[in-house]
């Protein structure tokens, strides 16, 4: 087993969770016959690796510790406090939820990140399957499909989607045979000339450009020559008729240097150098792809008119594609390290703090980015809960959410005539707060209407609104009476000049229209009768309007009577 990285990184607290990690899985062994250490020995040298805190690492050498042994999360709290405790929690909470079958993969996406809460035990769960499926050879054949499946269904997309690029595209290429075994075979065995051809073709290329730019005065951090992955390949080609010919990344050119102007000058030399394909050059620095990968994309005629891809960005921009979310908390402690991280121990609540920040980051990047936002908020926002219909679906309400919540979010009917609600099988009561995972079924009967007492308990708005006018609608039923469509006013005032527009002006202030009005003179007592309808209104608005009327000099008689 290699410890190597640990022993490198002289931390006491990595070691002593090391220590506790050997104990707990002691005797235990993987698959393939290894000692069950190297597992969570892998997971945190990985995670390491992608610059999360040293309470990560932590965590994912804790990760299975509390499954597997006697261990309980308590201890961990005593030995390493509340910030690892809740980490490990976390992931313990991940790996015994049982997953709902038949879902659709973006359900269960929403509802792996809502388990998460934190997005650094999402990240570290996604270092414990990228070392699962290293490992899928030895898992008894029958598992291995649907691991490999629900990797690139559900994990592969989590991680692209966090910016982890790399690691979503390791994730696919390790599910691929697995997923294809023949197509995968296929692949391999047609691309290998192919790519090998390309990759020569490439380094021919290679030195051509770097004496040109340094003619420019632009020394490149690193060019090297990309090869397109398996999977991601085999999707493209799924795409232009299994027609190896119509891909042109297959191996593409990566050019990365040192600052952002650099990477325009590369592009103006590189299309100077050989004429640029048209509708083929993409700026995704200016307008970055949702999960926030920048770079500067052109494919151009080059040497015996062959075509290449040429990808140019920074070194910043690069760590960011690859590593994603998990690249900010790199250049976050390095930042902190420097100046601030002494002014971190005196707040409070650090890690808020940072989710704050963080949240920051990528709600600028994102902004218009709906979708990704959306599955990015589900993290920071953990007042929310996530439960499932009787046909798997999920349905997602604030914490506190009732079964009557439920019930409204499915219909409104529903919600209406709700009597009861199985949660999990049991029968429990409509003011029963829902968690995370429960199987909600509402029991409704015909004609049934909800009650007062409902309101002191519903948690979402739509709940309450429809809750309310149902009662409403109901109690005005009871008195066999339908609601008030409008209001008539009978106004009796002096007949002087300008009178009506003194009356018209008080509905106008109160911007209530009027849809009706008369006045009839009677000469004799110089009185004038205004009849005047509006829309219905409340009580106290009514009230109101009243006095105002009577204030109007010259007022005799001010009433009004409902119109149903
Ligand atoms: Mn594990």
């Amino acid at each position: 087993m290699s410890t190597a990285w640990l022993e490198k990184t002289h931390s006491p607290l990595l070691d002593k969770a090391y220590e506790v990690a050997l104990k707990a899985h002691e005797g235990e062994r993987r698959m393939n016959g290894d000692p069950y250490i190297v597992h969570p020995l892998a997971v945190a040298e990985a995670v390491q690796s992608w610059g999360l805190d040293e309470d990560s690492v932590a965590a994912a050498l804790l990760h299975d510790v509390v499954e597997d042994s006697s261990i309980t999360i308590e201890d961990i709290r005593k030995e390493f406090g509340d910030e690892i405790a809740f980490l490990v929690q976390g992931l313990t909470k991940l790996q015994n939820i049982a997953i709902p079958k038949n879902q659709d993969a973006e359900n269960l996406r929403k509802f792996i990140i809502a388990f998460s809460e934190d997005l650094r035990v999402l990240i570290i769960k996604l270092a414990d399957r990228l070392h699962n499926m290293r490992t899928l050879q030895f898992l008894p054949e029958e598992r291995q499909k649907p691991f490999a499946l629900e990797t690139a269904e559900i994990y592969a997309p989590l991680a692209y989607r966090l910016g982890m690029q790399k690691l979503s595209g390791e994730l696919e290429d390790l599910a691929f045979p697995y997923i294809h075994p023949e197509e995968y075979r296929w692949l391999v065995h047609e691309v290998k000339d192919t790519y090998e051809e390309r990759q020569e073709y490439v380094r021919k290329v290679l030195p051509l450009i770097e004496k040109t730019l340094a003619s420019h005065h632009i020394k490149p951090i690193a060019i090297d020559a990309r090869a397109k992955r398996y999977f991601s390949l085999y999707k493209k080609l799924l795409r232009h008729n299994m027609n190896l010919n119509e891909i042109h990344d297959l191996v593409a050119l990566r050019i990365i240097v040192k600052t952002v102007e650099e990477c325009y000058a590369v592009l103006g030399v590189i299309h100077a150098m050989w004429p640029p394909m048209t509708g083929r050059f993409k700026d995704y620095i200016a307008r970055p792809k949702p999960n926030g990968y920048r770079s500067l994309h052109t494919t151009v005629f080059c040497i015996d008119n062959k075509i290449l891809e040429v990808q140019i960005k920074t070194k910043e921009m690069h760590d960011e594609n690859e590593l994603g979310i998990a690249a900010h908390w790199a250049y976050e402690q390095v930042k902190s390290s420097n100046k601030t991280r002494s002014g971190w121990k005196g707040v409070k609540n650090k890690k808020e703090l940072m989710w704050v920040q963080q949240l920051q980051n990528w709600q600028k990047k994102f902004a218009s980015q709906e979708e990704f936002l959306n599955a990015v908020k589900v993290d920071f926002f953990k007042d929310r809960i996530f439960v499932f219909t009787p046909h798997n679906d999920v349905i997602d309400l604030p914490a506190g959410s009732t079964p009557v919540d439920f019930a409204y979010r499915i219909h409104s009917q529903i919600g209406d005539s709700c009597v009861g609600a199985r949660v999990n099988g049991k029968i429990t009561p409509l003011d029963y707060e829902l968690k995370s995972g429960d199987v909600v079924e509402i029991v409704t009967q015909k004609g049934k209407k909800p009650t007062e007492g409902w309101l002191r308990f519903v948690k979402t708005s739509e709940a309450r609104k429809k809750v309310k006018s149902a009662i409403n609608e109901n109690e005005r039923k009871l008195i066999g009476k339908a609601a008030p469509k409008a209001v008539e006013f009978k106004v009796v005032n002096a007949d002087r000049p300008g009178f009506l527009k003194d009356i018209t002006e008080i509905f106008a202030n109160s911007k209530i229209n009027i849809t009706f009005l008369t006045s009839e003179t009677d000469h004799r007592s110089a009185f004038s009768t205004v009849i005047l309808r509006c829309p219905t209104l409340p009580q106290g608005k009514l009230e109101t309007l009243v006095v105002k009327l009577k204030k109007i000099s010259g007022s005799k008689e001010v009433s009004y009577k409902f119109l149903r």
